[in-house]
């Protein structure tokens, strides 16, 4: 909808300087996202970290004219023909923008909370009653104090239902969440983990996020659940309920039976006495949860039984998940099956153009025909043509019988399919190469059997690396940081085996200070590949000068030695001012200069200009355990000491720096001006052991099952004596995919279906057995290694040795597979 900067200023009562005629289609808040600068309007928004007002120029050059601010610029005869939107509160101007748009809304409008399930249920809804209402919704996971009014502007005059999540990380956040959905249907999914010994702070938690639905006209919530039933109660709601339970007849839905089968699990139910059922395609219980939520809704819009019945068995899964595979001939794949409509085709195609620097590559578009309610054909694929243009896509391949009829509209590089069948048949696919392959389509097109012939098929074993994981523990550790704090993340070792390119990306994308790799190859390979932040050299090399020079790869210095080579290398070369870190010994007693010898050092470098110290640098021994706390303390002193000496003998800013994960988390004290993030990025809480969010599930599947009898071995030298008969599974790793021998033997186990399998016998190079005698499963199931659900840091407890031995032993034939939710 759009709306112009006049109205808009009146709207969030701000003040408007400048006055130019405009109209704002788009609003933004990340300003990497901008697609259509003239019609944009960007709320620079400050958080603990950033501050949106610092990219300003920035949009100013892609040509965004229209900003809401809290500072004006100094400037502002830099940005001419520009209206800035003055207010105090960047973040509550935007908010209010969404209660505005939404009050002019007198429609249906369902506001999702709860722990898990949001946005599966959200989906689904929009499944279930997509063919009786015109809907809005938040894409994806948009439930935050950013996202939920990003979501409701998205509402427009065809907009006949709206379905918003909400998702609150703190106290007192959910009133603002309403004001902005003001649901007039509350759904409540669940509440998470629910502790007795916390059961205050938890009804607390429940009674807030109940709060959203204040004003509803009918809840929806899980009966059973006496922490949810409880709160409801304490919260005197007036609105009608639709509190479901398994056990209490007396409620409005009663749930009489939940039958599971092989694949599919059917539901019986009344609902205010009548007698119905319905199947869905699914048998875990969050599923069966989410689709009673759902059914409670159907039942209350009054879509026949027979209509829901049959809607349900055609559920689909919701793959959340923008996942990056490695493709034939050189392609990059992007898969994408989340949902074919406008919002969630822009995320994914900024998603790939922000993947830019994937080496040159051109970037094509596979799509088919979308599907988006109450919208004309003509005025949809218009839309689709301007998003492919501006995200800057070379080549669109589409598939079906709409987009084909509007393939005049592309002005690039195009071929049409009337369907997928056509297109497989073609050698189209067969032609990519050296591409990023963007797949979306719309689910009855069934794009996986695409996809399915791109993907690169070597090794079945993967490990998978959760990007998002990365950001949420990267944002953990910045939250204990003082806002000023600089940061390294240590990518070192193939970023601890997590592969160093697509961390490094999403680290530069999250604006992290520094990078740190060990060698200057590694820091090479990623300038080539794209990266563009600041790179520091922890080991580097004599041979290797040059190529820090070239690349701007920052060198630590721990030497008199090495510095005077370094010096030498880069007088030679003709390069200045060199920016170098300076490494103290404080007690490991490793690499570094002591002490006494900052004098020598300091004379050296002022008699020079080849280099010049960025920053004075030293490690913490054992900063993840208390035994050592008055060490630490110690190493702390001398670093205050002698890095105030070597700042006080140089007119510029030297960082410094001493903390790694455990020291930000244990010695807050000690941040000086920058921190080193190394585990914990990666998930692994050094202190306590416990897993942040698991960054990496190393998978595999059943090559073959074998029923072997009582008596018999298994594997070489016979280790696996069997002491009944048993069913034994084959798996394709081995030691040297990094499943380190002594894991063998039964002395620990793997999952399977999410159960406990015992690696039987020595573990061989390429291939281990396990004990599946008690687990139903079949050739091809899934089996983790380590990851989500069996922590790393079991494993490393089993083999002695810590969790980064585990995560940097996996090598570098599996293939790395990298996925957002
Ligand atoms: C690897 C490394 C770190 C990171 O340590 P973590 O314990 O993984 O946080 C920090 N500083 C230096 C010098 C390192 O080599």
């Amino acid at each position: 909808m759009s709306s112009s900067i006049e109205n808009i200023n009146k709207l969030i009562k701000s003040k408007l300087i400048g006055g130019y005629e405009s109209n704002i289609d788009w609003i933004l808040t990340d300003s990497r996202s901008v697609c259509f600068p003239e019609e944009t309007l960007f709320f620079a928004l400050k958080t603990k970290r950033n501050d949106g007002h610092k990219y300003i120029d920035e949009l100013f050059e892609k040509g965004v004219r229209n900003f809401v601010v809290s500072t004006l610029p100094e400037k502002k005869d830099n940005y001419p023909n520009c209206n800035f939107l003055l207010v105090n509160d960047t973040l509550k101007a935007l908010q209010l923008l969404a209660e505005k748009h939404r009050e002019n809304f007198q429609i249906p409008v369902i506001g999702i909370t709860g722990s898990n399930g949001k946005t599966i249920v959200k989906e689904w809804l929009y499944q279930l009653l997509n063919e009786n209402y015109v809907i809005t919704r938040s894409p994806r996971s948009y439930n935050s104090q950013i996202g939920v009014p990003l979501s409701v502007w998205m509402m427009n005059e065809n907009t006949e239902l709206g379905i918003f999540e909400a998702g609150i990380s703190e106290m007192g956040e959910m009133e603002e969440l309403r004001n902005i959905i003001r649901p007039t249907i509350g759904i409540l999914t669940n509440i998470g983990g629910a502790h007795q010994e916390n059961f205050f702070s938890m009804q607390e938690k429940c009674m807030e996020k109940l709060s959203l639905f204040k004003d509803c006209d009918v809840i929806v919530y899980n009966g059973d659940n006496e922490l949810i039933s409880s709160s409801v109660l304490k919260s005197l709601f007036t609105s009608r309920e639709i509190a479901w339970s398994t056990k209490d007849n007396e409620r409005p839905l009663f749930i009489e039976s939940i039958d599971k089968g092989d694949n599919s699990t059917t539901i019986t139910y009344r609902y205010i006495g009548m007698p119905g059922k319905y199947t869905i395609p699914f048998i875990d219980d969050a599923s069966i949860e989410n689709s009673i939520h759902c059914v409670s809704i159907a039942l209350y819009f009054m879509i026949p039984q027979d209509v829901i019945a049959a809607r349900m068995e055609k559920l689909e899964h919701i793959a959340m998940r923008l996942e990056v595979k490695e493709g034939k001939s050189g392609c990059v794949l992007i898969n994408d099956s989340y949902n074919s409509d406008l919002a969630s085709l822009d995320i994914a195609l900024d998603f790939m153009s922000r993947r830019s620097d994937d080496k040159g590559k051109k970037r094509t578009l596979i799509l088919s025909d979308m599907f988006q309610t109450g919208q004309s054909s003509k005025l949809l694929y218009r839309q689709v043509a301007e998003l492919v243009h501006s995200r800057g896509i070379d080549k669109i391949i589409g598939v079906g019988d709409d987009i084909q009829a509007a393939s005049s509209r592309f002005d690039v590089e195009k071929y049409f399919f009337q369907n997928t069948q056509q297109l497989i048949e073609s050698e189209m696919l067969q032609s990519l190469k050296n591409e990023v392959v963007l797949i979306k389509g719309s689910r009855n097109f069934h794009f996986e059997e695409i996809s399915d012939l791109l993907e690169l098929k070597v090794h079945e074993t993967i490990l998978e690396i959760n990007l998002n994981a990365i950001v949420d523990n990267l944002n953990y550790y910045r939250n204990k940081l003082k806002p000023e704090t600089k940061l390294v993340c240590m990518v070192k070792a193939f970023a601890y085996g997590a592969g160093s390119f697509e961390i490094s990306k999403t680290l530069q994308d999250h604006r992290v200070d520094y990078l740190a790799v060990a060698v200057a190859d590694e820091g090479s390979e990623l300038r080539k590949a794209g990266i563009t932040s600041s790179i520091m050299i922890m080991n580097p090399e004599l041979s290797a000068f040059k190529t820090m020079f070239d690349y701007r790869l920052e060198p630590e210095v721990y030497s008199f030695n090495l510095l005077e080579e370094l010096i030498k290398a880069a007088e030679k070369e003709g390069v200045t001012n060199f920016p170098i870190h300076i490494k103290l010994d404080t007690g490991m007693h490793r690499l570094g200069f002591i002490p006494e010898e900052i004098p020598e050092l300091i004379r050296r470098l002022k008699s020079q200009n080849a280099v010049i110290p960025r920053s004075v640098f030293s490690h913490l021994v054992g900063s993840d355990s208390d035994q050592f706390d008055s060490f630490t303390k110690r190493q702390i002193e001398t670093f205050e000491k002698a890095s105030t000496e070597l700042q006080d003998a140089f007119s510029h800013k030297i960082i410094r720096h001493i903390c790694n994960t455990a020291g930000i988390e244990r010695f807050p004290g000690a941040q000086f001006d920058m921190c080193r993030l190394g585990l914990g990025l990666y998930g692994v809480d050094p202190y306590t052991n416990k897993i942040l969010h698991n960054v990496s599930t190393l998978k595999t599947t059943i090559l073959q099952i074998h029923d072997v009898p009582k008596e018999e071995t298994v594997g070489y030298s016979r280790k696996g004596k069997l002491n009944r008969d048993s069913r034994i599974a084959a798996i394709p790793i081995g030691y040297a995919d990094g499943v380190d021998r002594h894991l063998g033997n039964g002395n620990a186990y793997c999952l399977v279906n999410g159960q406990k399998a015992y690696y039987v016998g020595n573990i061989c190079m390429d291939v281990c057995m396990i004990d599946v005698t008690d687990i139903d499963c079949k050739e091809g199931d899934k089996v983790e290694i380590f990851g989500d659900n069996l922590p790393v840091t079991l494993l490393a407890e089993k083999l002695g040795t810590i969790p980064y031995e585990i995560l940097t032993s996996v090598s570098n034939r599996v293939k790395r597979v990298y996925y957002h939710d």
